[in-house]
């Protein structure tokens, strides 16, 4: 799972700064989970293959979310992509996109498909026989969703010296790592458990963004690997928070606790704050495991 972020400041694009956009790498897929204007100059910058991306998460309708995803959209006509595109966000984001294709009389050439949200609970949006993505609802001005990533349980892996040892044929390796007992070359049964290892285990990764502090979202969020979530402010603006519908980073850290998460990343800074490095310091006065989210910055886990 690889994790690499865009941009993740607040309000407008500056010099240094960009509004929020992250690919994901999961099991294969390259998901881009929002894309804030510029998000293609930085897709560029970070060398991500643009015909790579098949599916885009939009959390909600504030400018800094989406304001680049029309020009993506058309740059990718501009290179002729030929594979389908899912888009998944609020109700209404289809009217705004294909309202500037019409008036441009620039349709796409590949497929563009819509999948608008609505619900009010959390809901399975993608699936495949390897992920599974959810929404996780925020509370925000607007109509606003997080999202989640998991990863399925994978197959069993090949202990190599043992299979071979075994005198197993090729042909059932398939069968092996789906979890069968298999024969031999000689006809004798091989226990599945004697031959192979268990799978890694599965990750998960939720973004939530943006979000007032809401204890609602944690039974969703649970157990996951790694938690993105904002953190507009710092504790000493919390009197900001509740009518802007942000967190601090106090608050982000205290969801991250409550939810048990592996790793905390917080993002979505006001760029009123000179050292990103304050939110670190105060989140962890709640929750250890923290990690800054930076233009250009790439996770592993
Ligand atoms: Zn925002
Ligand atoms: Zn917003």
């Amino acid at each position: 799972m690889k994790l690499n972020i865009l941009g993740c400041y607040s309000a407008t694009p500056r010099t240094f700064t960009n509004p929020t956009s992250q690919v994901l790498e999961l099991r294969n897929h390259l998901f881009l989970i929002d894309c804030g204007e510029g998000t293609q100059v930085q897709l560029r910058k970070n060398r991500v293959k643009f015909s790579r991306i098949k599916h885009i998460f939009i959390s909600h309708l504030h400018g800094d979310h989406y304001f680049g995803l029309v020009g993506l959209i058309s740059t990718f006509r501009l290179l002729k992509r030929e594979a389908d595109l899912h888009i998944y966000g609020p109700k209404g984001l289809k009217d705004v996109i294909t309202l500037q294709m019409k008036l441009s009389d620039s349709w796409t050439n590949y497929n563009l498909y819509f999948h608008e949200l609505t619900s009010k609970d959390s809901e399975l949006i993608f699936e495949d026989d390897k992920v599974e993505v959810h929404t996780i609802p925020l509370q925000h001005r607007v109509y606003t969703n997080g999202f989640l990533f998991k990863e399925k349980e994978g197959e069993r892996k090949l202990d190599m010296a043992a299979v071979l040892n075994a005198d197993i044929d090729v042909a059932y390796y398939r069968k092996l790592k789906q979890g069968f007992d298999v024969e031999n070359k000689k006809g004798i049964v091989i226990k599945n458990e004697s031959v192979t290892l268990p799978p890694s285990p599965p990750k998960s990764y939720a973004f939530c963004s943006d979000t007032a502090y809401d204890e609602a979202k944690i039974p969703i969020i649970k157990d996951v690997d790694v938690l993105y979530h904002e953190s507009t402010f710092l504790e000493k603006n919390e009197n900001l928070c509740e009518p802007t519908k942000h967190s601090s980073a106090k608050q982000a850290a205290t969801i991250a606790k409550k939810a048990n998460v592996g790793t905390l990343i917080l993002g979505h800074y006001s760029t009123r704050y000179d050292d990103i490095n304050l939110f670190k310091e105060e989140a962890q006065t709640i929750f250890k495991n923290v990690e800054l989210a930076d233009d250009g910055k790439v996770f592993e886990f």
